[in-house]
């Protein structure tokens, strides 16, 4: 294709009315015609990158295969894309201010004054063109996080309205706003769009499409209400109704012509219908389940849903290939006593122990591990809920009394989880772990994972900085628990199993971050699949 084409999406009047959600669901629908797409996100926030922020504040931490620390909607784009996505595809304002301040130091910029106007928006256009000019892309889509109005937006929307200058139509807007309506008049009120569309104009911004977030149908002549305030076509005032589950909103935006409008405005040819057998076939069995079962998530951020996205994504990927309605039960660790776990676990078919950090809520995961032992109860550890059941073994079949991580307890005589040589010594917390794509081999046929993935070699993400500790492994393999998946580089323990359990399986990755909807993880399947027939 001759140029690239970058489509912007801005959002105005709330948050959380799901950009990651329309920028995923239309570059869905142009990669489904025969388009290169990928997805990018600008975070107006301050940190580097959101690997130090807690998930209460913004949800779970996302990594990609080149082991960047990423916002959650990255995983978004993986999901509906099936194509990876990489530290390019995510940049902060903390990391663009310190790509300057770093050429600064440098004498770059040669006794000039520093200013926003155009250093920082020149270096935020450098990132955003690198996906097209470098990557190759045809179309590039670019969340802009936050909502217009923000001041901390305000770099990137003058950003996208230089971009605009110079581009002409081979750049695009896209706002999103929300159309509430009002019970107690009965009535779809327009004004917060009108409103938000005033402040992208104070900007210099005029949106080519307004996408509006509705609980109900916007007729004709409320449309053309939008289009006459906001001076945008009829055809490209596109309603966004609510939906059971995100994975609908291709085919809504589809219904509502979205991506040939895009293309229209851009100059690009339509090509082929979109594609979507396999999507669709994905969605008529999550629709249309065989059976339902119950799993428990038993973590510590269980209040905010998004702290565990990728988990829950993943496991209704999996639930579609089994035809099986997964319904989750949140468990905070910190609830859970020997006392009451019982209890707290009953009529569980399948349990996950999650991924985190520190000690809050340790003991209850400990009691959990002991549970689902015991129980013989299909089990999936993820990194610190793999490192949970080593502990527990420890300590209640090995009889290692105080057997701990030495993230928890660093004085334990039995540090059977302990921190990777590499990580001695640093103090820095931003990036420093073991992250990104690693590989694993599975060393034993007849274990649950060689019989999900089919393979002797794979490869899967991490994030962490602790490890099973190979001075204990003699011993735990003994005693019935053994490590069937290793680094081949390094001979780290990377997955560990109880072969006379049903399946007992931990893994040191996060295999949640590459399951998609049209490649569902195979240990996610697995895990489904056991429970259902638990
Ligand atoms: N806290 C553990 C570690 O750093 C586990 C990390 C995780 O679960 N992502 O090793």
């Amino acid at each position: 294709m001759s140029e690239t084409r970058y489509i912007f999406v801005t959002g105005g009047v709330t948050s959380s009315l799901g950009k990651g959600i329309l920028a995923s669901s239309l570059a869905k629908l142009l990669q489904a015609r025969g388009y290169s797409v990928t997805i990018q996100k600008l975070d107006p926030y301050i940190n580097v990158d959101p690997g130090t922020l807690n998930p209460y504040e913004h949800g779970e931490c996302y990594v990609t295969n080149d082991g960047a620390e990423t916002d959650l909607d990255l995983g978004h784009y993986e999901r509906f894309l099936n194509v990876p996505t990489s530290q390019a595809n995510n940049v902060t304002t903390g990391r663009i201010y310190q790509s300057v301040i770093n050429k600064e130091r440098r004498g770059d910029y040669l006794g000039k004054t520093v200013q926003i106007i155009p250093h920082i928006t020149d270096e935020i256009k450098r990132k955003i063109k690198f996906l097209g000019t470098k990557q190759k892309y045809d179309i590039v889509v670019t969340e802009i996080g936050g909502t217009v109005g923000d001041i901390e937006s305000l770099p990137y929307i003058e950003t996208v309205r230089q971009l605009k200058w110079e581009l002409g139509n081979r750049a695009l807007v896209i706002h999103l706003t929300l159309v509430p309506y009002l019970a107690a008049s009965g009535e779809l009120k327009t004004k917060p769009t009108q409103h938000s569309v005033k402040a992208l104009l104070e900007a210099g911004v005029q949106p080519d499409v307004l996408v509006l977030r509705t609980e109900r149908d916007l007729d004709i002549s409320l449309r053309r209400k939008v289009a006459l305030f906001c001076n945008v076509e009829l055809d490209a005032v596109v309603q966004s109704i609510d939906v059971k589950t995100i994975y609908e909103v291709p085919n809504k935006m589809k219904e509502e012509k979205l991506d040939t409008t895009v293309l229209r405005k851009m100059g690009l040819p339509l090509k082929d219908e979109p594609e979507l057998k396999a999507w669709n076939e994905f969605l008529d069995r999550l629709k249309n389940p065989k059976w339902e079962i119950e799993i428990g998530l038993v973590g510590k951020y269980v209040e905010l849903a998004d702290s565990y996205k990728s988990i829950c994504e993943a496991l209704i990927h999996a639930g579609s290939e089994n035809c099986c309605r997964v319904k989750l039960r949140m468990i905070h660790s910190e609830s859970i006593t020997a006392e009451n776990v019982d209890k707290k676990l009953e009529g569980l078919k399948g349990i996950i122990i999650a991924p985190g950090f520190g000690h809050r809520g340790i003991e209850g995961k400990i009691e959990t591990a002991r549970y689902v032992r015991e129980n013989n109860i299909p089990f999936f550890g993820i990194c610190l809920g793999m490192q949970i059941a080593v502990i527990e073994f420890a300590r209640n079949v090995l009889h290692m009394a105080d057997a701990d991580s030495t993230e928890m307890n660093e004085k334990t005589s039995f540090p059977v989880i302990d921190l990777m040589e590499e990580q001695k010594g640093i103090t820095e917390k931003g990036g420093t772990m073991r992250l990104g794509s690693y590989k694993c081999k599975i060393i034993d046929k007849k274990s649950n994972i060689y019989k999900a993935y089919e393979k002797t070699e794979v490869k899967e993400r991490h994030r962490h900085r602790y490890e099973f500790n190979d001075q204990y492994l003699a011993e735990f393999e003994e005693a019935g628990m053994k490590a069937v998946g290793l680094n081949p580089d390094t001979n780290l323990v990377e997955v560990i199993e109880i072969p006379s359990l049903k399946w007992f399986v931990g893994v040191q990755f996060h295999p949640e971050y590459s399951s998609t909807v049209l490649t569902p993880h195979p240990l996610f399947v697995a895990f489904v699949k056991a429970s259902i027939g638990a």
